[in-house]
């Protein structure tokens, strides 16, 4: 592996992947790992464990270094004719990364960042979270026995992912504010105190996050024509188009996709700033969406994400909160698999730009589903309601089952 080097997306001045850096010291801009692309072939990786760690070569971790790992990624892709129909396009994938170790695609980047956290010898984390990446960090820095600290907006978090970071242990505060000031209150902290900062504008998650772009195309043994991807922070679309950039660069694959940018309509400053062709965000004060994930208005990454989405021919859009929820249930009864409310916009999103002609009815598209449905239940309830009550007795159970299948109290 060529040395990895730390690189400012902006001015190119470059820093050692051995010091703790998070924005560029001339300019303020973004950080990124680059390294000459490594002289790999796919048969490297035949033989060992699909996931995060199959694509050693590829991140740039030092050979030696003990890898912290909870066996993250290796995510099924699922084939969804049901759901294809009903979004309007000839084939339809789901890239499913609820079946990561805490339920959501953070643990990618995760597995990297407190591996990199516990070689540059720190004793502690911290992170500011919508809920995914405290429920994450918490796991991981538990298996690599460091203090976790976690700033959190409150009232704000889903209760499943606040429920992961108290139970592995971390050390929770509630801020009242929104994420974008609890971000501000990590930052700050973390570089007066020397604790080690993994929010995603900490580049070496991003090395992680990649790693899905790498399986997406051993799995469909093809390059797909259009990835979607809710955006946040912003972190995940740029770190999926950087492994496909990668694997180009490495001459493992010939083609690259479009990159498809979601955000949710109150929480859309990227979206926004690409309608009226900006070259510069306006940060959105006040936030809002059932999406607890993806509600931010000030996302750190959005830099690299108009990249992806510009460098790629990509597209963009944002969708309502009814649209949100009314895609998440059809991903739950069309095709069984439970998905949390931000996942949902990336099928929301090709269902609209179907509509919008932005993306041909015979095209093949895969959807990032980023966390899991356990993730959010009291979403669930305010969107499904409770189920109905009954006394024990035959009469009132038979009054309820008719000779058709069983209502859905979703759908009516
Ligand atoms: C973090 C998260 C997102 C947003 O990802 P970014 O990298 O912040 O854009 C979307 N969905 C879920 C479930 C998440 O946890
Ligand atoms: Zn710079």
């Amino acid at each position: 592996m060529s040395e990895p080097r730390l690189k400012c997306i902006i001015c190119n001045k470059e820093y050692d992947p051995e010091e703790i850096v998070y924005n560029c010291k001339s300019c303020g801009g973004l950080l990124e790992v680059t390294m000459d692309p490594p002289d790999v072939s796919w048969d490297r990786f035949a033989n060992r464990p699909f996931g995060v760690w199959r694509y050693r070569e590829l991140i740039p971790i030092k050979e030696g270094t003990e890898i912290v790992s909870l066996d993250e990624g290796g995510t099924p892709l699922y084939r969804c004719d049901r759901l294809a129909r009903w979004a309007g396009v000839r084939r339809l994938f789901i890239k499913y990364e609820g079946r990561n170790p805490t339920g959501s695609f953070k643990d990618r980047g995760m597995t990297v960042g407190v591996t990199k956290a516990r070689s540059l010898g720190s004793r502690a984390v911290a992170c500011a979270s919508t809920g995914n990446t405290s429920a994450s960090l918490a796991a991981y820095a538990a298996r690599a026995g460091i203090t976790c600290y976690v700033i959190l907006p409150s009232g704000k978090v889903a209760m499943g992912k606040l429920a992961q970071a108290l139970m592995h242990g971390a050390k929770v505060i509630s801020v009242k504010g929104n994420f974008d000031q609890a971000l501000k209150l990590v930052m700050d902290v973390s570089r007066s105190m020397g604790i080690y900062l993994l929010n995603s504008i900490n580049p070496w998650r991003l090395e992680g996050q990649k790693t899905l772009a790498f399986e997406l195309v051993e799995q469909l043994g093809h390059v797909p024509e259009l990835v979607s991807v809710p955006m946040g922070n912003c972190g995940n679309i740029s770190a999926i188009w950087k492994g496909f950039k990668e694997l180009s660069g490495a001459g493992m694959i010939s083609e690259k996709p479009r990159m498809y940018g979601v955000q949710a309509a109150g929480a859309a400053p990227v979206v926004e700033m690409l309608r009226k062709n900006l070259e510069s965000i306006t940060p959105i004060k006040s936030p809002e969406t059932i999406a607890t994930a993806i509600r931010i208005g000030n996302p750190v990454n959005w830099p690299k994400a108009v990249e992806a989405i510009r460098g790629s021919g990509g597209i963009y859009d944002s969708v309502t909160d009814e649209e949100i929820v009314e895609t998440q249930k059809a991903i739950a009864y069309l095709e069984g698999i439970g998905v949390e409310p931000a996942s949902a916009a990336s099928v929301a999103g090709v269902r609209k730009a179907v509509r919008a002609c932005l993306i041909h009815p015979d095209a093949e598209v895969v959807c990032v589903c980023t966390g899991h449905l356990l993730k959010d239940p009291e979403e669930v309830i305010t969107v499904c309601g409770k189920p109905v009550e009954i006394p024990p007795d035959l009469k009132a159970v038979s009054d309820l089952i008719s000779p058709e299948p069983l209502p859905q109290t979703c759908f009516g």
